[in-house]
């Protein structure tokens, strides 16, 4: 089966992972633009970034939502979903971690594993998703290869195999030794695009033979023929190591470790090669597994394009030009237009009218989608974030996501009365597209109380609501939800001052609790929980 050229091997589903600040913009728009999808290479922070959707993402110079963007690259489809780097999102992160199959985790050279880099690698871990490592920023000052692959292996406990060596750092990055090919990169021009391939430089062949021998040596860990080869002192092959290093990679077993400088133009299409030979197609990834809501009984699902159809929608966002769009991942089975669709997490049937490809640069209409892509969706009024979409007549639920809930909320209210049909619109919108933000009524007080994930998501919600709807709102502290593991104060070091909003509406509870002097945060474990506050607390919140 093929999409205009391409066949479902073809394929790389995948997202582009790091701390913020590490140059994921940068380098998914360098991405966007060797791909040819723009034309125009523009700093990220002046406005030019195509992969940011949103206006405030580029003041903040973050990612909020997460697009999936298609591009190709070498008769391959790559779909590149993108994946916020705040904690705040982890939500958002963890949405698009269910549907990519592999990801490039970017580090800068300079500051390595940091602890964001490393709540991202391990929620990767958690999703085991194959991935390669970027070390970007080799032209900053303090850039250090070997030190943020040390970093990686101690820290993150992966075997990075350096399948690259930068040549020189610093100001004085000029290239990349390429270690699988044995040959140098050398970049001649400052937008990257003439690449002169040449013989490792002299003053580099020893440093080269070193590395390219424990290459051998990684690999020998996960390929026998390669350690009998290496026992025996023999040649091993480039095809070999290729194959090897994406047995490696895609079985977890190890991380190529790439470089370059994404600002630069340093390093993108050998990255680019390196997704195509190493990361999973949709046919590498294990089947999906599902329940059958009439029965009961599990349902597993292969990469099939004449399977039955089973699709995941994951992002809900509200396009500036087609209006509200379901970006879904198709598991198994082809998706036309004009069919009608089960939602079996509703229970209700949808017609599809429409499918769209996102380019970065063009919204492309197509007839049919298959098993392995990810397309967006118009015009399906009830499907929302986490539901599946199948076949009527073999119906399947997939494994839910794993939707929090929400650990800080804030009372909210309309500027004026003339702002509450504004206001109302607003909520209903956002809370629309994304799950973790919920709204309610405190009933004790009759407030309304949106929750979220973090202040920062809260913060953006306002600030949407300023922009987007122009609605001029008043809001109040921010309280933070119930935990389990709230520690509780020791005497003199703190209260529980009141219980409030939010009680049986959404399972959680929310106390306001007065900080300790000299302590911003409170100290809880990451799980929330639902229902009755303990026995022992209904002292203190009395
Ligand atoms: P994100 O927060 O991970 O998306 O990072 P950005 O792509 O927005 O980059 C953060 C900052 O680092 C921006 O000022 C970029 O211009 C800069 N930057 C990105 N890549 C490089 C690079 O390779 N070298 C240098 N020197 N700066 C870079």
């Amino acid at each position: 089966m093929s999409d205009g050229g391409i066949d479902i091997r073809s394929i790389r589903n995948i997202g582009i992972a790091a701390h913020i600040d590490a140059g994921k913009t940068t380098t998914s728009e360098r991405i966007l633009f060797y791909t040819g999808k723009i034309h125009k290479i523009g700093e990220v922070h002046e406005g030019a970034a195509t992969m940011d959707f949103m206006e405030q993402e580029r003041e903040r110079g973050i990612t909020i939502s997460s697009a999936a963007t298609t591009c190709y690259w070498k008769n391959h489809m790559i779909n590149l979903i993108d994946t916020p780097g705040h904690v705040d999102f982890t939500m958002e992160v963890e949405r698009s971690l269910r549907v990519l199959d592999g990801a490039v985790a970017v580090f800068c050279a300079v500051g390595g594993v940091e602890p964001q880099s490393e709540t991202v690698w391990r929620q990767l871990d958690k999703y085991k998703v194959p991935r390669i490592a970027f070390v970007n920023k080799m032209d900053r000052v303090g850039a250090n290869f070997f030190d943020v692959m040390s970093q990686i292996e101690e820290r993150l406990g992966a075997t990075p195999v350096p399948i690259q060596l930068p040549m020189g750092c610093e100001e004085a990055f000029a290239g990349i030794i390429d270690l699988v090919e044995m040959r140098a990169i050398e970049y001649t021009d400052e937008l990257g695009t003439r690449m002169e391939l040449e013989e490792i430089p002299q003053a580099y062949v020893d440093e080269a033979q070193k590395w390219r021998e424990r290459l051998v040596e990684s690999l020998a860990e996960v390929d026998d023929e390669i350690m009998e080869a290496y026992l025996d002192g023999k040649e091993v092959s480039r095809e070999k190591i290729k194959e090897a290093l994406r047995f490696g990679t895609i079985n977890l077993k190890l991380v190529p470790l790439l470089c370059g400088s994404a600002l630069k133009n340093k390093g993108i299409q050998l990255l680019l090669d390196a997704v195509i030979d190493y990361l999973p197609s949709p046919l590498d990834i294990p089947p999906i597994k599902g329940v059958n809501p009439l029965t009961g009984e599990e349902v597993v699902r292969h990469t099939d394009p004449e399977g039955p159809l089973t699709a995941l929608a994951f992002k809900v966002l509200v396009d500036p030009y087609v209006g509200r769009v379901v970006y879904t991942r198709i598991y198994c089975g082809t998706l036309h237009t004009g069919m009608s669709v089960l939602n079996a997490t509703t229970g209700r049937k949808e017609r599809v009218g429409r499918i769209l490809r996102i380019h970065a640069n063009k919204r492309e209409d197509i007839d049919s989608a298959f098993a392995g892509t990810i397309i967006a969706i118009p015009g399906l009024k009830g499907t929302r974030t986490g539901d599946t979409l199948c076949d009527e007549k073999e119906p399947i639920v997939l494994e839910g996501m794993n939707i929090p809930e929400p650990v800080i909320s804030l009372a909210i209210e309309p500027a004026s009365k003339a702002d509450q049909v504004k206001l109302s619109k607003g909520l209903a919108a956002l809370s629309e597209e994304d799950p973790t933000f919920r709204v309610a009524i405190d009933h004790e007080t009759g407030q309304t109380i949106i929750s979220g994930m973090g202040e920062l998501h809260l913060e953006i919600i306002v600030d949407r609501l300023r922009r987007e709807f122009g609605v001029d709102v008043r809001v109040g502290k921010p309280q933070v939800a119930y935990r389990e593991a709230i520690k509780k104060p020791a005497k003199g070091e703190g209260k529980f001052i009141r219980q409030s909003g939010g009680r049986g509406q959404y399972g959680h509870v929310v106390l306001e609790v007065e900080p300790l002097p000299g302590h911003s945060g409170y100290e809880f474990e990451d799980k929330i929980v639902g229902g009755v506050i303990p026995k022992e607390f209904i002292p203190a919140v009395q």
